[in-house]
């Protein structure tokens, strides 16, 4: 068994001492994620390129030391803390865009590249590149592959699974490999690039990916509308889909939500007696995100609402995004603990799970806050633990919550991932056969289980 102090040192060898960090403060910056556990590794690389990630790990690989790769840390499920210490890969100043190509619609970037950044840079070529995390201003390409990361647009262009072109991946062992190219179509041998999507670190470090593109909506209306409770948003939200408008973002914050963010941000233009709100994105040609934004706000009109607005610029459109955005920062001001869960139902059975998760916050005692993206059933629900008797009930509220989700066709995870705190309810969406697929391919692709070792299975 390898010591820390010699880990430290032999990995001076293997890439340039000044990225090997050893530090108690170096160690403990990078023992957290935004689940808010923590574990100290041993060490902490970062290294610059494909080989200095490959060396790294061929040197855990033969000292059969657990790896954890790190994006921005932003996981909210405990997916990047080094639960079995060990090494840190920090991929942070792998972050060149090597490419953007407007010919074939398709990017290869490094994965430590912030999602904004990209975004930013894409738009100047009047591009785009859709998947729209909350975090997007702070987490990286890289960690969104592994999570395949959704957010505030999927009703309309999808996640990041459906942006990936292909893959350098790094194998446990330091083999590199490819896994497409930057073609739209590809037919030829395995999809490896869809099995990585989501593979949260557990299969292979991703050192380069291959994104696609697609021409940039010249215009876009940003609606949000405020109403008395929950029930006509939710009915607002599937009559817009039925007459035919899909619009690219549909998000729905409760009534605690919304009570955090008036807490948080005093001078949102929120009216007071607000008990639920839907924001609403639409996206194309000027002349027909007008008359979108007229039809949409006429269905708002007739759902009676206490009041809309509509975005008169970008600027606007940033501020009233600001409200939904601050939801998170503004629930941990009010609770001691926030237990976040982003199960993902069917459309048709979004209604059913809230009456579910009505029925957990009485049983159980805990208070809830519920936003999220209505138009694909993707909810995030926080459970504010600020008592012991809470403490207490959570784990049965969690379990009835996922228990409900899994009969009403749902998952445990829209978005978030499985990592560490959600491992033990695997067996309640996956039978024994494909757990067991599952863990083939694991000992597949990484033998030794180095690669995030105790994530997903345990
Ligand atoms: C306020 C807030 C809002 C959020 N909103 C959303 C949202 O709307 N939608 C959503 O999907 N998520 C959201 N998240 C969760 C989080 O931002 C995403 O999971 C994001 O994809 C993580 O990216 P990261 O760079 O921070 O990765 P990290 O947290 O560092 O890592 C996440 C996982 O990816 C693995 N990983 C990272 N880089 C690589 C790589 N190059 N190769 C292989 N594995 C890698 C890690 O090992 C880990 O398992 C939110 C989080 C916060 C705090």
């Amino acid at each position: 068994m390898i010591l820390t102090n010699q880990i430290y040192h032999q990995l001076k060898s293997v890439i340039d001492k000044e990225r090997v960090l050893f530090s108690i403060e170096a160690r403990i910056a990078s023992s957290y994620d935004a689940s808010r556990l923590s574990y100290l590794p041993a060490v902490l690389v970062k290294p610059i390129n494909s080989k200095e990630v490959s060396d790294i790990l061929r040197f855990a690989y033969l000292n059969t030391i657990p790896v954890y790769t790190r994006g921005a840390a932003s996981s909210v499920t405990g997916s990047a803390v080094p639960i079995k210490g060990g090494i840190v890969l920090d991929l942070s100043l792998m972050n060149r865009i090597i490419e953007i190509n407007p010919v074939n619609l398709n990017a290869t970037i490094e994965p430590g590249v912030v999602v904004t950044d990209f975004q930013k840079e894409v738009e100047k070529q009047n591009l785009f590149y859709p998947p729209d995390p909350a975090s997007a201003d702070f987490c990286t390409i890289g960690g969104n592959v592994a999570t395949a990361a959704g957010g505030l647009r999927c009703i309309k262009y999808g996640t990041t699974r459906d942006y990936i072109l292909g893959l350098e991946v790094v194998l446990s062992d330091g083999r590199i490999i490819k896994t497409g190219r930057g073609t739209l179509k590809k037919v030829s041998g395995y999809d490896l690039t869809r099995l990585f999507v989501g593979s949260e670190g557990t299969l292979g470090v991703f050192t380069k990916i291959i994104v696609r593109l697609i021409p940039k909506p010249p215009a876009e209306a940003t609606l949000l509308a405020f109403f008395d409770g929950p029930t006509k948003p939710l009915q607002l939200s599937l009559t817009l889909l039925d007459r035919g408008i899909l619009p690219r973002a549909l998000e729905f914050m409760d009534a605690t939500s919304i009570s955090a963010v008036m807490k948080y941000k005093p001078d949102a233009p929120i009216p007071p007696e607000t008990k639920a709100m839907l924001l609403i994105e639409v996206d194309g040609y000027p002349q027909d995100v007008e008359n979108l934004a007229r039809q949409v706000e006429q269905y708002i009109q007739e759902a009676k609402p206490l009041g809309i607005i509509r975005a008169q610029d970008k600027n606007h459109s940033q501020k009233l995004w600001s409200i939904r955005k601050a939801i998170s920062a503004a629930l941990f001001s009010i609770t001691a603990q926030k237990i976040s869960e982003d199960i993902s139902v069917p459309r048709a059975s979004i209604i059913p799970i809230l009456q579910t998760i009505k029925e957990i916050e009485s049983t159980s005692g805990i208070p809830t806050a519920t936003f999220g993206h209505l138009g694909d059933g993707n909810l995030h629900i926080n459970f504010l633990v600020s008592t012991k008797e809470h403490e207490n009930n959570l784990a049965s509220a969690l379990d009835c919550l996922f228990k409900r989700t899994i009969e009403l066709g749902g998952t445990l995870s829209g978005e978030h991932g499985i990592g560490l705190t959600k491992a033990k309810y695997l067996p309640l969406e996956w039978g024994k056969d494909e757990l067991e697929i599952f863990k083939a391919l694991k000992q597949l692709f990484d033998p030794k289980n180095i690669l995030n070792a105790g994530k997903i299975f345990g």
